[in-house]
């Protein structure tokens, strides 16, 4: 018998250069979708019942005892406490640094007129329309979902195109109720190719998803 197919609680695409934001529930499960395969987003998340306290690169990496965190890991927040569990990563490319690119970072690297926002003005945004203060949006806070960059012996290290093919994915176990957010990054050399959007499922505590299609 064909395993059931079990549907998302909510489905959002995030286009290029633009975020969106959502509730999930503790043991409700939040997937991060590459749609077209190459693309990097900037994810963020917050305790929903206490905007000061956020997903923490810095205090996972310590917590892990390495940047790379690998499938069953737990993801901490700056106070420490479990935010998520890693439930199947089957790429394992992300960038756990922290930081975004934005209006700032373009003008530096691109074009000193540059008008686009990049991924935290993008970001403030959504926190902004979710009547979210501009300060709770930390860089340490950023998980960047699918960025490949290598830390070189020498102390260098080096952004190369993303590993993802098209309907990869990273599926995470929310531990306590979160706002999250992602903004779909539109600077060139981290992508591959054209920019393309990202798709963030939902699902149902205890329930397990269909493969990604
Ligand atoms: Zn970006």
């Amino acid at each position: 018998m064909a395993a059931a197919v079990v549907s998302p609680l909510t489905t959002v695409t995030v286009q290029p250069g633009t975020s969106a934001g959502g509730i999930v529930r503790q043991g409700q499960k939040l997937r991060v979708v590459d749609v077209a395969g190459g693309q990097v987003g900037d994810f963020v998340a917050l305790n929903l019942n206490d905007h000061s306290e956020h997903l923490d690169c810095a205090y996972t990496n310590w917590a892990n005892l390495g940047w790379r965190w690998q499938q069953g890991a737990t993801i901490f927040t700056n106070r420490m406490n479990r935010m998520w569990v890693i439930k199947e990563d089957p790429t394992a490319v992300h960038f756990t640094g922290g930081g975004f690119c934005s209006n700032d970072a373009r003008r530096l690297f691109l074009d000193p007129e540059d008008g686009v926002k990049g991924c935290r003005d993008c970001l403030q945004d959504t926190f902004a329309d979710n009547g979210i203060a501009a300060h709770c949006l930390q860089a340490t806070s950023c998980f960047n979902l699918f960025m490949n960059v290598d830390y070189a012996p020498d102390g260098s290290w080096q952004a190369h195109a993303p590993v993802t093919r098209a309907g990869d994915f990273i599926e995470l176990r929310a531990e306590m109720d979160i706002f999250w957010a992602l903004s779909t990054c539109i600077m060139p050399w981290v992508n591959r190719g054209q920019p393309s959007p990202l798709r963030v499922e939902t699902y149902a505590a205890g329930r397990r998803p269909a493969a990604a299609g």
